[in-house]
């Protein structure tokens, strides 16, 4: 029976709430295949600032290195945001990612059809929108250095450095063409070659490295275009392969195709160890309060299954669970509409495990 080891990181703001649920999921896995999971919980964020000083302690470095998966729900709150930059509860993000040598970060934005009046564009824009967007996670300008806040001529500048090696762009840029292969072939690269030296060099090793791939089209657009055409024509993406700032931007605007930063899934992957969590923040203003959608963390575990334990049936049963939920009309308060069956987070976990029993 295999076993696997999954280190657990809840976070604050609403990553208790959100993770208690994927749990439910886990545990419906468990009982209905011959998977069983080792659940080990770690802190990291503004909860461990508290507890240890740091916001990734090294017990919780030494748990996630000894996981065949992390499962992460989010970290941060206005309580820790007068830190010292360096031991705020973000920086842990940082130190993660590059920990596990996680350097590809898949976005897959979806809009079911059941939230197609959820979406604030209008229902022929986003109807049949399948977007995934491949952004690079380890490097870019949120790594480059010189950063800092120094003081020049008497006043304060602030700097931060967007720096790219060639092997780092040549790496994400295969992923990308491997996940269009399994799509609908086509990657569209976001730069800002007009302007960003860096970016320039990303738009030639992005060029050089799609000659290996002549069965995907490639083309290239710069980010303030891109933004705009999502929100345009969003169903002439497939893959969108851009740097790590711009993803971070773009998939949170991909997000509000599919009605609520509350739907997305992502996994990060490439190094040593999977890690999966939802791509929104610690949502503060609405944390204990049972009113937090929950899917985009159910969501990523159906991530975990595909791309750290080869069970793609696994997240394609999670992701038929979440439609009939949705489909029986129960809807947590960021994606509820007239006519809808209101309900809270926890509720949501229960509807969304109970439908997977007959899922699997
Ligand atoms: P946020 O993503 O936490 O929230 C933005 C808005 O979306 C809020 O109105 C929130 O209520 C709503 N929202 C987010 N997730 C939701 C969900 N599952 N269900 C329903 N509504 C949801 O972004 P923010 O407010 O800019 O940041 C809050 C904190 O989270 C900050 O400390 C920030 O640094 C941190 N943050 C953490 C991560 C992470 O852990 N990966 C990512 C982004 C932001």
């Amino acid at each position: 029976m295999p076993v696997f080891n999954i280190a657990v990181l809840p976070g604050d703001g609403i990553g208790p709430e959100i993770m208690r649920q994927a749990l439910k999921v886990l545990r419906v896995i468990e009982k209905k295949t011959d998977l069983s999971f080792e659940l080990k919980e770690g802190l990291i964020g503004g909860c461990a600032i508290d507890k240890f000083g740091v916001p990734f302690p090294q017990e919780t470095q030494d748990l996630v290195l000894k996981a065949n998966a992390v499962l992460l729900g989010a970290v941060g709150g206005p309580k820790w945001d007068n830190l010292d930059f360096d031991i705020r509860p973000e920086k842990a993000l940082l130190g993660l990612r590059k920990l596990l040598e996680a350097f590809a970060n898949l976005r897959p934005a979806k809009l079911y059809d059941a939230l197609l009046g959820a979406s604030s564009l209008k229902p022929e824009v986003v109807q049949g929108v399948d977007v995934m967007v491949v952004r690079e996670l380890t490097s870019g300008i949120y790594f480059g250095e010189p950063r800092g806040i120094i003081v020049e001529n008497g006043e304060r500048v602030g700097i931060n450095t967007l720096k790219y090696r060639e092997h780092e762009i040549r790496r994400i840029a295969k992923v990308a063409f491997e996940t269009a292969r399994r799509r609908r072939k086509r990657v569209i690269s976001v730069d800002k070659a007009n302007v960003l030296e860096a970016t320039v060099l990303w738009r030639e090793v992005v060029t050089e490295v799609h000659k290996d791939y002549p069965d995907i089209e490639l083309s290239h657009m710069y980010v303030d275009n891109a933004a705009m055409q999502i929100i345009r024509w969003p169903k002439q993406f497939d893959v969108i392969l851009t740097t790590n700032i711009f993803g971070d931007i773009l998939s949170d605007a991909c997000a509000m195709l599919t009605g609520s930063l509350g739907m997305l899934p992502s996994a990060s992957i490439g190094g040593k160890t999977g890690l999966y969590e939802p791509i929104h923040g610690s949502a503060p203003d609405i944390a204990g309060q049972d009113i937090a959608n929950p899917i985009a963390t159910i969501n990523s575990v159906g991530m975990m299954f595909t791309y750290s334990f080869d069970r793609p049936d696994l997240e394609v049963a999670i992701d038929k669970a979440v439609q009939t939920v949705l489909n029986q009309g129960y809807r947590t308060k960021d994606i509820w509409e007239e006519g809808k069956t209101l309900v809270g987070t926890e509720k949501m976990g229960d509807l969304i495990a109970k439908a997977l029993e007959t899922c699997l």
